[in-house]
């Protein structure tokens, strides 16, 4: 579900693996892809959700750090490697080529967000629908990938086209890092601490207005479902 509160732990299970130790996993199973992002000041990447609400913009990742790269940031965003074999970057830019190309649809990215050391949000499944390989501050270039939000929900492993699903705008991040400090990580009703969610009180889609730290709290999936069902 989207926006779910969730632990390092949680997200590696819902992968099916040990650890999930990169950002940007191409494919890690046969039907989407997982980033993992961060809008963290200290964050090494300049991840960003736009004011659309609907889309993110995601920066793609540096070349490893070894001897001959001792600062990583000082060049230039790879898309393949010394052997010649695409780098994670690579693989995203030539499935956004191929979707533009009509080769095949978009590319299903898996999208979870980290808020605090430990506290992780699942963002929903977004489409990669484009990039650009520009330069950054450091004058360098980078890739920034475009996602846009889907009707992609998965329920038991399978992935379900949900197209009356209406579309709910991204709750920004630093919203999200207020409300979990002040409701203290806890359901606001009945102070659970487990299978917790951010929950807009009027959804986007209901005419809720923009969002901000006063229509935004934390549910348990119990309080979540009851609320929906009054609305539905
Ligand atoms: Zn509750």
């Amino acid at each position: 579900m989207k926006d779910k509160i969730i632990s390092y732990r949680d997200m590696c299970d819902n992968e099916g693996i040990q650890t999930l130790q990169r950002g940007m996993n191409f494919r890690l199973n046969a039907n989407y892809s997982v980033i993992l992002m961060s809008q963290r000041k200290n964050a090494p990447y300049n991840d960003i959700i736009c004011d659309d609400g609907l889309s993110i913009e995601y920066e793609g990742h540096d070349v490893a750090k070894t001897e001959d790269f001792k600062n990583p940031k000082k060049f230039d965003q790879p898309r393949v490697t010394k052997s010649g074999n695409l780098t994670q970057n690579g693989l995203f830019a030539k499935a956004v080529e191929d979707f533009k190309n009509s080769k095949r649809d978009p590319e299903l990215v898996r999208v979870y967000e980290k808020l605090f050391n430990g506290v992780w949000s699942e963002k929903g499944f977004f489409k990669l629908i484009d990039y650009r390989y520009t330069k950054d501050n450091n004058n360098r270039n980078v890739f920034i990938f475009k996602l846009a939000e889907s009707n992609i929900e998965i329920e038991n492993n399978r992935l379900i086209d949900d197209k009356l699903r209406p579309r709910s705008r991204i709750i920004p991040s630093d919203i999200k890092k207020q409300v979990w400090i002040r409701d203290k990580g806890r359901c606001v009703i009945c102070g659970a601490t487990d299978e917790l969610h951010f929950d807009h009180d009027l959804p986007y889609s209901k005419g809720g207005s923009s969002i901000t730290i006063d229509n935004v709290r934390i549910l348990c999936v119990r309080h979540n479902l009851e609320k929906s069902d009054k609305i539905q």
